[in-house]
């Protein structure tokens, strides 16, 4: 994909899938916004983006505080003039089954996926309104679709994110701006290495291309939907999840 002179932010791109978005639209030609929770963590990434030659700015945010989310939106455009690319990509996980389920969990887990994403569009939506331009791609998940026992918060968070991507790709749609999500699969990740060795297999077995994506699958994808070759495209979900849930 052709991305250069972009600017785009990362959100949780100090390891998995973030990481990998972070680096495949750098090596497309963008410069980036790292984000991560703690600043050294962000620092690592932004070190691999300026070795391909990049520019980036890494910055320590936590997506569920909205002052925090106004600070990282300050900062890119002081340092960058401009953000064409947002990509609201950390998320965490609390499994329990319901029943066992806190309202912490509940809690951190909607803040962080759901509030979080929230956050960053309500931060950056005028910014982008007046340039008449912006990409908004929002990393969702198969669970948020066909639900899961034990992440019935993920669920519902990866849910929300569905419904959200679509309610503002239709308030902004008229300014040029393109909102879509991308909904992976199974990834291997610091995310899924919890899951025992026998769940893994029965996944790996319930999906038709017969094995576990990569974060570089994501990567692909997100930084397609970040393109203009996919100006004529919003308010969609992309699953990339190797014929999971067809
Ligand atoms: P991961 O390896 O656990 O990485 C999560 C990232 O989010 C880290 O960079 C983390 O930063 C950041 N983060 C966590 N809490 C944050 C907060 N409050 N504010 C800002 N950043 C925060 O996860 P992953 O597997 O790459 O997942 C990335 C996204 O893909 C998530 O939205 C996840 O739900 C989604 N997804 C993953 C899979 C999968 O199979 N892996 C499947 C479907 C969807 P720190 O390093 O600082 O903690």
């Amino acid at each position: 994909m052709n991305l250069e002179n972009k600017v785009a932010i990362v959100t949780g791109a100090s390891r998995g899938i973030g990481k990998a978005i972070a680096l495949k639209l750098a090596k497309d030609g963008a410069d980036v916004v790292v984000t991560a929770t703690t600043l050294e963590t962000a620092q690592k990434t932004a070190k691999e983006i300026e070795a391909i030659g990049r520019k980036a700015l890494p910055l320590a945010v936590n997506v569920a505080d909205f002052s925090n989310v106004e600070s990282l939106v300050a900062s890119a455009f002081e340092t960058f003039s401009k953000v064409d690319i947002l990509v609201n990509n950390a998320g965490i996980t609390k499994d329990n089954l319901l029943i066992r389920m806190t309202q912490e969990q509940w809690d951190d887990v909607l803040s962080v996926n759901l509030k979080g994403a929230f956050n960053c569009i309500r931060a950056i939506a005028r910014k982008l309104m007046k340039q008449r331009s912006g990409k908004i791609i929002n990393i969702t998940s198969v669970v948020g679709i066909m639900g899961n026992a034990g992440q019935a918060n993920y669920s519902a968070s990866k849910a929300g994110v569905i419904g959200l991507t679509k309610s503002v790709a239709r308030e902004l749609a008229s300014r040029n701006i393109q909102v879509n999500a991308v909904a992976p699969g199974f990834i291997d990740t610091d995310m899924t290495d919890a899951i025992p060795d026998d769940m893994r297999e029965n996944l790996e077995s319930s999906i038709p291309l017969g094995k576990i994506g990569s974060t570089d699958d994501i990567a692909a994808a997100v930084a397609f939907l970040a393109s203009d070759e996919s100006n004529y495209i919003t308010g969609q979900v992309l699953n990339v999840d190797g014929g999971m849930i067809m």
